[in-house]
């Protein structure tokens, strides 16, 4: 009788105790198996990490164990290394963090990192979640250039520019250096069309918009945008410049664009620009005021003559007698 309850009660502990070893096993193999990274860290180090986290950081997972994380974060990294440090001390992270890291190829990977305590009594420990996001990045970028960029010059688009216009619009109200903004037209550019095609006149927008870039490009420091707005029409938004060293800027991008020959297949020829410049005064209520106020500069600048820069609010700059001299 008493051996038969012994028995019993001995495989009911067998039981239980196979069943608590299925449970660890698949609780194991189901963090294993995670499609996120996952690394379990004392300040000594990894005690354990599973598949994606050793996939993730490039690292065989029976080597895992014993390497810390902060060695594999680059230099700039750290909000993720406050993050960990914060969590040490007890904080449950919910707000994911990015930074990056230097994988054994020497290759940079950006990660999505979610560090908290885990509640376990003694030595503190932290469970790091990670999610590798460079892909998701580098998509993020290219589809930030597409919303930015002007498909045929590459130069950037008319939202870009307005976007940047109306934010330095709104630092130059309190700020004392204001911001100054050109407007280009090309001149004539329906004849170029007419006379050498379509092709032609893309080719003669795509080497202005060359011209410009390296023009700005060489000037240290600029604070310039150029974008191309419409047709034929571009614009350059100047932060933190003297509208002399405004002036003397478009004047010499007129004059590289009239010296520059646009080649194309039925010939080559040469194009003109006129520019109008508005600098942000106090009573401009908005950007597009400012933007009118060049518009406004140009055409003063195609009724002059064409091939100019004229400032808006005084009287004709022409751009033929100061390139003469
Ligand atoms: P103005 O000196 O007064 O500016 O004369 P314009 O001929 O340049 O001005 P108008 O506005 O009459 O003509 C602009 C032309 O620009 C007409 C249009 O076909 C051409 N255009 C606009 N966008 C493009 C483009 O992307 N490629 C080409 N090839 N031509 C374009
Ligand atoms: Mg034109
Ligand atoms: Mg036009």
């Amino acid at each position: 009788m008493f051996l038969d309850e012994d028995h019993d009660a001995h495989e009911a502990a067998e039981l239980t105790k196979q069943t608590l070893v299925d449970t660890q096993e698949r609780m194991g193999m189901m963090l294993d198996l995670m499609p996120m990274g996952l690394l379990i860290h004392t300040r000594q180090g990894i005690i354990f990490g599973n598949q994606e986290a050793a996939r993730l950081l490039h690292v065989p997972q029976n080597e895992v164990v014993g390497k810390h994380f902060l060695d594999f974060l680059s230099t700039c990294a750290d909000e993720a290394a406050q993050q960990m440090e914060e969590a040490f001390h007890g904080r449950i992270s919910v707000e994911p963090t990015e930074a990056e890291i230097r994988i054994a190829t020497g290759e940079v990977r950006t990660i999505k990192l979610i560090a908290g305590a885990l509640p376990w009594e003694g030595n503190p420990v932290v469970q790091l979640l990670l999610q590798d996001i460079t892909d998701l990045k580098l998509i993020q970028h290219r589809l930030h250039l597409l919303a930015v960029t002007d498909e045929l010059t590459g130069a950037f688009n008319r939202r870009h520019a307005f976007n940047i216009g109306h934010a330095l619009f709104k630092e130059g109200v309190t700020a004392s250096s204001k911001v100054a903004l050109a407007v280009l037209d090309v001149d004539h550019f329906k004849r170029v069309n007419d006379t050498y095609g379509h092709a032609a006149g893309d080719a003669a927008l795509k080497a202005l918009t060359q011209s410009i870039q390296t023009l700005i490009a060489a000037e240290a420091a600029s604070g310039m945008t150029f974008a191309r707005v419409g047709g034929e029409e571009f614009t350059i938004l100047f932060r933190a410049m003297e509208p002399e060293a405004v002036l003397e800027m478009c004047e010499q991008i007129r004059h590289q664009i009239e010296q520059r020959p646009v080649l194309s297949t039925a010939g080559t020829f040469k194009i003109t620009v006129s520019i109008g410049i508005a600098v942000q005064t106090p009573t401009d209520g908005s950007f597009d005021t400012l933007y009118s106020n060049a518009d406004r500069a140009l055409y003063e600048a195609k009724s002059t003559g064409r091939n100019r820069v004229c400032r808006d609010g005084e009287k004709q700059h022409s751009s033929r007698a100061l390139t003469a001299t």
